[in-house]
């Protein structure tokens, strides 16, 4: 049993008590940059060779060149997001669709059109047919406004209707890329969180925004560079196996390899590993069991195809596809992503054949030929996220535990948001600020920078 090499703190040792955080996702990495900016002397440990979790890019040698494990949206309204991406300088690794715009294409009859919200939260620019569905009044683009009334228990399909052409070419698209979950099953409140904060509030807040070159080069490699830069300690790869506890509070974190850490009173642990890790490690935590899957596939254009999408319709970097197997489609350079969201009915199905089907939405959607998909790669995040559905909701812990030192982080606490960026975000400053709030360490950084608040 070894013990990892301790750096001393970054203002002395042992003046300011280290905080561990363990598992480098974008809930760690907004923990540890967030406490790290403080001064705050902080060890990250994440058990695969890499971080960024769910949210990453790497090199595949097939399709000889870099792509995402699947393609992310971030939206204008995620806060939290662009405090952590300011903070660790990654901004310039997002491209913002603005004005905001989002195009969608039917592929059963060819329609296409594109939703333009106007600025300010008052829908005027509903009342302009060429910014709204094709084919729908205004007024049902109206209806999310009842989901403010659901229950807890209400689904999306209870609430919002479905059956009729503006469901089946906005809410149902909207609600399962939003919920990663099928409408019938999916919390109806859960869906008004982020609707009333996008589509209600006007176009800044619905501007998509997408990695410009890679998830990794915006979200991920910045933050490594700040943690590095603030003295931080990166662990990787170290998977934790074991939690320690005695008197109410962790003692020791059991690393694979047989390494241990033993903490001293004043440390603490921020958990920000996924649901079913965290259940593990804490034998009795209450977390979401229930996961949906998302399918993604990344073609890589030959050079010469005729006619090359320079780029997709409008010059837009995203496509709604409705109608077919495929619902998103996201173009970098040359190489074309679909995404499908709640997929778990694709994942049993090979790649070969699922390449097939989705290349064919692609090629329909954008005229190319359909005989032969170009060079692919599926990916099957098969526990993407938690399964929004009101039972699984409920299940979400807070940031607290029984154990005094021991804070929980991770889109699966209870954020009030789905399982996004944004609410991986949110949760690892959630943490960074309790511990901060909490006057760990000592009160020479505390007055340096008195309000934990001020700098998250
Ligand atoms: C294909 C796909 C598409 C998505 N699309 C979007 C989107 O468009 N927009 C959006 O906002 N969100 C999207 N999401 C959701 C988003 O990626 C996640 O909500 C977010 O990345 C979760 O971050 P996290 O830190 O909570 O968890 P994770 O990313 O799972 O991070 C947890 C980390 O802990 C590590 N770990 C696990 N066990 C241990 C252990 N025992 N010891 C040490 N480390 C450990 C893991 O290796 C991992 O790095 C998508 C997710 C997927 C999979």
């Amino acid at each position: 049993m070894s013990a990892f090499p301790r750096s001393p703190a970054r203002h002395g040792a042992g003046a300011v008590s280290r905080i561990h955080v363990v598992g480098a996702g974008l809930a760690g990495l907004a923990c540890a940059t967030a406490l790290a900016a403080t001064g705050r002397p902080v060890t990250l440990y994440e058990a695969a060779t890499q971080a960024g979790g769910r949210c990453r890019s790497y090199g595949d040698a097939r399709l000889g060149c870099r792509i995402d494990n699947g393609n992310h949206l971030i939206l204008g309204a995620n806060p939290d997001t662009f405090r952590y991406l300011d903070r660790t300088g990654g901004r310039d690794g997002l491209c913002p669709v603005a004005p905001a715009a989002i195009p969608f294409h039917d592929l059963a009859d060819g329609s296409t059109w594109t939703v333009r919200p106007g600025a300010g939260p008052l829908p005027l620019w509903l009342l302009d047919p060429a910014r709204r569905v094709a084919g729908v009044a205004a007024l049902p683009h109206l209806a999310p406004l009842r989901l403010a009334l659901a229950g807890a228990d209400a689904t999306v399909a209870s609430m919002l209707p479905l059956d009729t052409p503006l469901g089946r070419r906005l809410w149902r698209p909207l609600a399962v890329s939003i919920l990663n979950t099928e409408p019938e099953a999916a919390s109806a409140r859960l869906l008004w969180s982020v609707l009333s904060q996008t589509l209600l509030k006007g176009e800044a807040a619905c501007r998509p925004h997408i990695a410009r070159e890679g998830l990794s080069e915006a979200l991920v490699d910045p933050a490594l560079a700040f943690l590095s830069g603030a003295g931080a300690e990166l662990r990787l790869p170290a998977r934790l196996r074991a939690l320690e506890v005695g008197n109410g509070a962790v003692t020791t974190l059991r690393f694979d390899g047989g390494q241990r850490v033993d903490l001293s009173p004043g440390e603490r642990v921020v958990l920000a590993v996924p649901a079913w890790q965290a259940a593990d490690l804490l034998p009795g935590l209450r977390v979401p069991t229930e996961h949906r899957a998302i399918l993604n596939a990344h073609f890589r254009l030959p050079a010469p195809v005729a006619p090359a999408p320079a780029a997709l319709p409008g010059g837009l970097p995203l496509l709604g596809l409705v109608g077919g197997t495929a619902e998103w489609l996201f173009q970098r350079g040359d190489v074309l992503s679909v995404t499908v969201s709640a997929a778990d009915r694709l994942t049993g199905e090979d790649s070969d054949t699922l390449a097939v089907r989705l290349w064919s939405d692609i090629a329909r959607a954008l005229c190319l030929p359909d005989a032969c998909p170009p060079a692919h790669r599926i990916v099957k995040e098969k526990r993407a996220t938690f399964a929004a559905t009101p039972d699984v909701v409920a299940d979400r812990p807070g940031p607290r535990t029984d154990l005094g030192n021991l804070l929980l982080a991770g889109d699966w606490t209870d954020t009030g948001l789905p399982a996004t960026i944004e609410g991986a975000v949110l949760s690892g400053h959630r943490a960074a600020e309790i511990l901060l709030r909490d006057q760990i360490g000592n009160s020479a950084a505390a007055t340096r920078r008195p309000s934990a608040s001020r700098t998250l």
